[in-house]
Formats: structure tokens, C-alpha cells, sequence
């Protein structure tokens, strides 16, 4: 019997048994039903460490993310993890976009993240010679990071510390015994007091079954990315980002400088027919259904806004030119022939049952459990501040 198990390594379920680790004596154990870690969201991103310039002060995601990138850079440094402290460029290309990037720029102000505003299109040539814009935001806190490598680093700190790793057990179900749970898993049975729930993807399943999150569903939406070919990767020398749109629910395409120096470009935003459907043929009947009988997306693709925006996104998935016209907009010198099909993530997206797209963490108790329902983006660069005050809740509901 262990005292808490998490479900999910992932790098929020990683994060949060690290902490669990470093407020008490507990037995802690990860179930994870891959043989491998950061096999989906956490592996499967684009690595990028946001500042915290893009959201609300005051906000758990500004918190978070601004917190998370000191304390995600000090940690990749402590334990050799490569990291790529490149910064970002977002770029205004009109008078509106400019308006809002100096909005953007006051709320990074009353976030405490520093930024420069590049004024001209000489300034923004000296952070990058390619991108084009009328005015632009240099914020050097921005980083890439080798998402994977984060991940087995906090899995190596853990089994070091005693923490025990069931890999290749996926959790069936979970049964409440009164004072602890037994879990069913593909690969046996377990036994625990406490059970958090980290399993990304499929978090709203466990959680329904234990009666929490009844007003939430995940609906999986597949971000697909295409690369720089090497010989023009040389085109992007750290991250060129559009402003984003208050009225859109997603970013624009955009570039970012990977770890290993691969240039990616994306990604854009489709719904998934499954949630590990990777490729555009990939299709899980029974979550299609799922996601197809559920109200809160019939409400969501309701709104014409996003019935348009769905449209766009369908079309760049589906059109490679459709998605290199967008990318143009920041990088006019890039062609079609430069742009090499690369891989595609999955957001695990809590959509509301009045059909809101929820875009900060969402986490609920139950008795005995902790649910991680909504790790939006941008989890990884949130996650470890997210897994100290989750570790935090955990251990009050714990009694
Ligand atoms: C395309 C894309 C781009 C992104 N870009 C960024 C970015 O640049 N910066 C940023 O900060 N964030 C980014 N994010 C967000 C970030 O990746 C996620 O918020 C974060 O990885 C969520 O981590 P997690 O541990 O909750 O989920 P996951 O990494 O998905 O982990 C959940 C784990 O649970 C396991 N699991 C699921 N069901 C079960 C079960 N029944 N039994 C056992 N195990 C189970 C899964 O196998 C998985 O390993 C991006 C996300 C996507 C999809």
C-alpha cells in the first residue's frame, strides 16, 4: 500500500510527487500506462519556457509561468538539461497589432517580466535580421528547453529518492474502499491512501469516475508542426511570434529555436478525432463519438467566430500552402519548399459544459484525491510552481 500514487508521468504528475517528497515523509509512487516517459503532452510540445508577458496579472497561469521560468531554467542548469536562453521576438506587422503589443508590454510590466520594445524595423533586424514588423517586443527571459530531458531528470531525482515507477500500467479503474483506493491496472492491482490524478489526456475519464470534474471534458485538439529544412534554419535565430489576438482562442503560427537547433514552425490548431490521434488519418471511434455527443462542443463550434477559425486551421492542416502563407507573415524570405513535414502534440483542452474553451488549471479534490483536470499551456513552463502548490493541496486534503 502506498501512501499517494500518482497517475500520469507526465511532467506536472512528475513535479507534483517532487514536491510531495519535499513537504513530507510520504510513500509516493507513479503509475504511468507508457513504457516510456513524456510520450505524450510533455514530450510532444514545443519547449518553450513563456515568461509570463501573455497573461492576466494576477492570474494563476501569470503566477505560474513567470515563476516557472527562473525556477525550470535553475533546475536545467542544475541538472545538465539543455536549454536555450535565445529570448522572443513578438512582432507587430500593423497599427492595431502595435496598440496591443504595448498593451502586452504594460502587462508584462505589472507581471515583473522585463521586455524591450524594438521600434523600427532596423531594431528588430538586430534580434532577427528576417522577421519583418513595423514595431516589436524583445523579451530575453523566453527560452527553449529540451522537454523530454526534463522529464526523466525529475523521474531520476525521484527513483533516487525512493519513489516507485510502474511503467507500462495503464489504469483501468479505480475502486474507493472507504479508507484508501484499489486501482486496476493492465498490468495488476495497487493499493493507496491517497491518488492523484495526472494523466493528462485522459484526466477527465479518471476523474468521472471517482465523481469529480462532471461539468468538464477534455476535447483533445492536435497542434501539427512543420521544421525549417537545415539549410534554412539558419533564417530564425531564436523565436519570432505574432501579437497574439484577444478574440482568438489560439496563437498564430509561429517559430521557435529548438534545443537542438531545429527551427519549428506551428503549431496549428485541429480537432483531434482521438486523443492520441497524431496523424490527420489517425481515428479512435469511441472518442469521436465522445467528443461528438458532448453539448459543451456543439456549443463551443456554435459561436461563428470559431466555426471560422476551425475552418482556417482545418485548412492548414490539410493545405501545406495554406500554412506556409500564414508563416510568411512573420518571415516573408520563406518558400513552400522549406517546410519539411515535423511532429504534432495533442492539448488535452477542457471545454465546459457551456462550451467555453477553460483557459486556466483547472483542479478539484475529491475525498482522498487530487484531480489535475486542465494543465493547459503552457503546463511545462508552469509545472513546476503548479506541482509545489498542488503538492501543497494535496497534503491539506489529505487528512
Ligand atoms: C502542441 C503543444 C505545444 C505546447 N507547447 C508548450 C510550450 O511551448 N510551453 C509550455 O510551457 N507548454 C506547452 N504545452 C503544454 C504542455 O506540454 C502541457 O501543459 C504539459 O505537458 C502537461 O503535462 P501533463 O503531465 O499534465 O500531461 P502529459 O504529459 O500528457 O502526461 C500525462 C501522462 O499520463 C499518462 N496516462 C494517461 N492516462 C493514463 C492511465 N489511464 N493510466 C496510466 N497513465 C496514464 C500518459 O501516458 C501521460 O504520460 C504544449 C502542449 C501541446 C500539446
Amino acid at each position: 500500500m502506498h501512501d499517494a500514487t500518482i497517475v500520469g508521468g507526465g511532467c506536472i504528475g512528475c513535479a507534483v510527487a517532487k514536491h510531495l517528497l519535499e513537504q513530507s515523509s510520504l510513500d509516493v509512487a507513479v503509475v504511468e500506462k507508457a513504457y516510456h516517459l513524456a510520450e505524450h503532452q510533455s514530450g510532444r510540445n514545443s519547449g518553450v519556457l513563456h515568461p509570463g508577458f501573455n497573461y492576466e496579472p494576477g492570474s494563476l497561469k501569470a503566477q505560474f509561468s513567470t515563476a516557472g521560468t527562473r525556477r525550470l531554467k535553475a533546475y536545467a542548469n542544475e541538472h545538465d538539461i539543455p536549454l536555450d536562453e535565445c529570448g522572443v521576438v513578438v512582432t507587430a506587422l500593423d497599427d492595431a497589432e502595435e496598440r496591443r503589443l504595448h498593451d502586452l508590454r504594460e502587462q508584462a510590466d505589472e507581471n515583473g517580466v522585463e521586455t524591450e520594445f524594438l521600434g523600427d524595423r532596423a531594431a528588430i533586424r538586430d534580434h532577427e535580421p528576417n522577421a519583418i514588423g513595423q514595431a516589436a517586443m524583445y523579451c530575453p527571459e523566453a527560452a527553449s528547453i529540451d522537454s523530454q530531458e526534463y522529464v526523466y531528470a525529475l523521474a531520476s531525482e525521484l527513483k533516487n529518492a525512493g519513489v516507485d515507477f510502474y511503467m507500462g500500467h495503464r489504469v483501468d479503474a479505480v475502486r474507493d474502499d472507504g479508507s484508501s483506493f484499489t486501482i486496476e491496472t493492465s498490468n495488476g492491482t495497487l493499493e493507496t491512501r491517497y491518488l492523484v490524478n495526472a494523466a493528462g489526456l485522459h484526466a477527465d475519464e479518471l476523474a468521472h469516475q471517482l465523481g469529480v470534474g462532471r461539468g468538464y471534458q477534455i476535447v483533445p485538439f492536435r497542434g501539427e508542426y512543420y521544421e525549417l529544412v537545415p539549410e534554412r534554419a539558419s533564417l530564425v535565430e531564436s523565436m519570432i511570434y505574432p501579437v497574439p489576438d484577444p478574440d482568438l482562442p489560439f496563437l498564430g503560427v509561429h517559430y521557435t529555436r529548438r534545443t537542438d537547433g531545429k527551427v519549428i514552425v506551428g503549431p496549428n490548431t485541429v480537432l483531434a478525432f482521438g486523443r492520441e490521434a497524431y496523424d490527420n488519418t489517425d481515428v479512435s471511434p469511441r472518442e469521436l463519438y465522445d467528443t461528438l455527443t458532448y453539448r459543451g462542443f456543439w456549443r463551443l463550434m456554435a459561436s461563428r467566430e470559431m466555426a471560422a477559425v476551425a475552418w482556417d486551421e482545418l485548412n492548414k492542416s490539410y493545405r501545406k500552402e495554406k500554412f506556409v502563407e500564414a508563416a510568411q507573415r512573420l518571415l516573408p524570405g520563406v518558400e513552400k519548399r522549406d517546410f519539411a513535414r515535423s511532429y504534432a502534440g495533442i492539448r488535452a483542452q477542457v471545454v465546459s459544459e457551456d462550451g467555453r474553451l477553460v483557459k486556466e488549471p483547472v483542479f478539484e479534490h475529491g475525498s482522498r484525491s487530487t484531480h489535475v483536470l486542465n494543465a493547459v499551456s503552457p503546463g511545462l513552463t508552469c509545472s513546476l510552481p503548479f506541482g509545489d502548490h498542488l503538492a501543497g493541496e494535496v497534503l491539506e486534503n489529505f487528512e
